[in-house]
């Protein structure tokens, strides 16, 4: 790396990281993405600029003052990027663990400076920038992993596994090569190559945590265009979709059923109790028949107190295993009455299941005939399920 030295790679660094600063700034502020996480990591970046060594800009500082900056910039602006990326997560855990590293960091580096030790100070800083890396790494795996495709993953997770690395390594030189802890010291970078190193872990850390955000935003638009905005079940397009999608498989032999859903006796809570007594029933329907129902159905709020359940089959034509479905989650709203406002609301849903027709490209006839089914199961006294005859035992018949 002739063509490069010390000083110009930590210029570079210094506009990449206030440019990084600026650009998250923006994102906050004026376009509202991700606001908290945003700030975090704008002030991350400004702690970064002071704290990576700036060359000879330090010269004329106190020794004491030289040693102290690039350590506590270091220890501060890895607790700033992980508290934005739990931000960015969404993560519901207590920064304790961040707290607890970033504590016994500070703790050390001071104990260090205290001792008068050139390299106690670096390894207290790199050893607690190591391990919040490493949370880093253990916080996106658990909270994005799930979601994603595992390439996707590690290329999210790989940034942060490389500054551990980089801190693994640094940690080992500073024991093992005599001296070494010395060019700090000196405020300086030991090769152009290192500090370039640095700035790509930089680099790729600050494009990771975009991707993320990009993500983040991606997954709102898609619930905002998909979900049902008060039970979060699939609104009326999204289940046309699936269900588009799923008439389409039928011709492979993946086969489905479809359970018509109608709360019973609806507007007597709305009247009785109030809207919101009915927006916080239709809420606690939904959330108890997400938690029967397995990852491959799909729920659907076709309009006010109507649903639809979509339940691929393993075996094509199994109308018994859909209508024990639909049963077990009629059961289920039947067992558990809605709290509100100190009285436990009775609840309960009449189910009509229907097999769907081959060539019906938009599932319109399983529809009809998982409604018919509704009708009569209201008729005949709600709270039940009712099943239609398969289409094939009607045309024996
Ligand atoms: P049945 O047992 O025959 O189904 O009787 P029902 O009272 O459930 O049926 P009906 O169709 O007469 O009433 C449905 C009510 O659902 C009427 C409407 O005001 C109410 N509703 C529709 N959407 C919402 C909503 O989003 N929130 C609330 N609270 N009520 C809604
Ligand atoms: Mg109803
Ligand atoms: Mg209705």
């Amino acid at each position: 790396m002739e063509f490069l030295d010390v000083p110009t790679v930590l210029k570079v660094s210094a506009l990449f990281n206030l440019m990084a600063a600026l650009a998250w700034l923006v994102l906050a502020q004026t376009f509202r993405i991700a606001p908290r996480a945003g700030r975090l990591m704008a002030a991350g970046h400004l702690v970064r600029i002071a704290s990576q060594g700036c060359g000879d800009c330090m010269v004329g500082w106190p020794a004491l003052l030289r040693q102290a900056v690039p350590e506590f910039g270091l220890l501060a602006c890895t607790v700033l990027l992980l508290l934005a990326l739990r931000r960015m997560l969404r993560s519901r855990r207590r920064p304790r663990d961040i707290a607890w590293v970033g504590g016994l960091g500070a703790l050390g580096i001071t104990a260090g400076l205290a001792s008068g030790s050139g390299l106690l100070p670096q390894l207290a800083s790199t050893a607690s920038a190591t391990v919040l890396a490493l949370l880093a790494v253990r916080e996106v795996v658990r909270g994005i992993g799930q979601q994603l495709s595992r390439p996707v993953t590690l290329c999210t997770t790989l940034p942060f596994a490389a500054m551990a690395a980089l801190g693994i390594g640094h940690g080992a030189e500073l024991l093992l090569v005599p001296g070494w802890d010395g060019h700090v010291l000196n405020g300086e970078w030991p090769t152009p190559a290192r500090a370039v190193l640095w700035l790509s872990v930089t680099a790729s850390i600050t494009l990771s945590l975009i991707a993320l955000m990009i993500w983040r935003v991606i997954t709102r638009i898609q619930h905002l265009t998909y979900r049902d905005p008060l039970t979060g079940a699939l609104n009326r397009r999204a289940f046309e979709q699936a269900l588009g999608q799923a008439q389409a498989q039928l011709q492979r032999g993946h086969g489905f059923a479809l359970a018509m859903i109608d709360i019973d006796h609806f507007k007597h809570i709305n009247d009785a109790h109030g809207h919101q007594a009915g927006d916080a029933a239709l809420q606690h329907c939904v959330r108890l028949w997400q938690a029967e129902l397995r990852e491959v159905d799909r729920l659907g709020r076709l309009g006010g107190e109507e649903f639809c359940a979509l339940l691929p089959l393993s075996a094509p034509a199994d109308l018994q295993t859909a209508a024990a479905v639909a049963e077990r989650l009629r059961t289920r709203l039947a067992a558990a009455p809605l709290h509100w406002q100190g009285m436990a609301l009775p609840l309960s849903a009449s189910f009509g299941v229907a097999l769907p027709a081959a060539g019906d490209a938009a599932g319109e006839i399983g529809l009809a005939r998982a409604d018919a089914e509704l009708y009569r199961a209201k008729t005949e006294g709600r709270n039940r399920v009712c099943v239609a005859t398969p289409l094939g035992a009607m045309a024996a018949a």
